[in-house]
């Protein structure tokens, strides 16, 4: 397993590939969720790169740059025995260099749900995603259904922006309880912990309601908001029935239909989704 920081020195390694290339994006402190997307890009592709980036331009300014989670040497042992090829590991200068002002903003799809609450967030995803695929020119991307409105967001920009790769979209990996895993997990204490599977609890509800033949959206986010207010630790900040690939919010639900919620536990924000048909 390669580790490059620069750009050149990660081309260098890059360009000694024969055949196709998966890429994995993350921002470290890796888990399963992680891992199921590198085990999917292997099984799939030639030869994988992950890369490991905490992108200052996708947090806001009162959210938690500073203190999101690192571990750069667990991360890489867990990496190592999956058999990737290459992992990145770019510095804030190396992606961000002196006097930067290139930007790529995705439209109406980064209007709602994550993109209403968090201002600025899906531009500097878009930004990074499309610098990540430039440099490392992979023929097929790996994301986390985990992050459905991202996914979206970059499968369009992949496609409005011709770039030629597949993106791949791979499920939730969950706790045995349901809760699906993410990095910021750990900031949960113990009493928080065992409430945050109200998130799956609540889509497990609506998607129960679903399969018995409701279609109308407005009762299945009901639904979502009731089952949130039975947990007294949890604060809903949002719930969604929407269109799959548009995002915009249902009155009856027919095709392939997303449900979706951010919660505040604490001060922890967690976000979720189901997706129906
Ligand atoms: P992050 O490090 O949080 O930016 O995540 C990197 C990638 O892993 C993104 O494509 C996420 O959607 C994906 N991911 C994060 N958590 C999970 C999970 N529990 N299951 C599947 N994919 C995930």
């Amino acid at each position: 397993m390669k580790i490059a920081e620069t750009l050149a020195s990660m081309r260098e390694v890059r360009l000694s590939f024969d055949g196709t290339v998966g890429l994995v994006p993350t921002m470290g402190y890796l888990h399963e969720g992680h891992l199921s997307l590198v085990r999917q890009a292997k099984a799939e592709c030639n030869h994988v790169v992950v890369t490991i980036f905490v992108n200052p331009t996708q947090f806001g300014p009162s959210e938690d740059l500073s203190k999101y989670p690192r571990d750069l040497d667990r991360d890489l042992k867990l990496l190592e025995p999956l058999g990737v090829d290459l992992v990145w590991m770019p510095t804030a200068e190396v992606m961000y260099p002196p006097g930067y002002q290139t930007w790529v903003e995705v439209e109406a799809l980064t209007k709602g749900l994550e993109g209403a609450m968090r201002t600025g967030h899906f531009r500097g995803v878009a930004t990074v995603v499309a610098k990540l695929f430039n440099a490392t020119q992979p023929d097929k991307a790996y994301f986390g259904q985990k992050d459905a409105q991202q996914a979206a967001v970059i499968r369009r920009m992949a496609v409005d922006l011709s770039f030629p790769l597949e993106v791949i979209v791979c499920p939730t990996v969950r706790e045995a309880d349901g809760l699906a895993m993410s990095s910021r997990n750990k900031y949960l204490n113990e009493f928080e912990r065992k409430a945050a599977t109200i998130l799956f609890r609540s889509l497990s509800a609506a998607k129960k309601l679903y399969e018995s033949g409701e279609r109308n959206a407005e009762s299945l986010r009901e639904t979502m908001k009731e089952v949130l207010a039975s947990e007294p630790l949890a604060q809903m900040q949002y719930v969604s029935c929407a269109d799959y690939d548009s995002l915009e919010e249902l009155d009856t639900v027919s095709g392939k239909t997303l449900l979706s919620m951010a919660v505040f536990m604490g001060k922890t924000r967690l976000i979720d989704n189901f997706v129906l048909g």
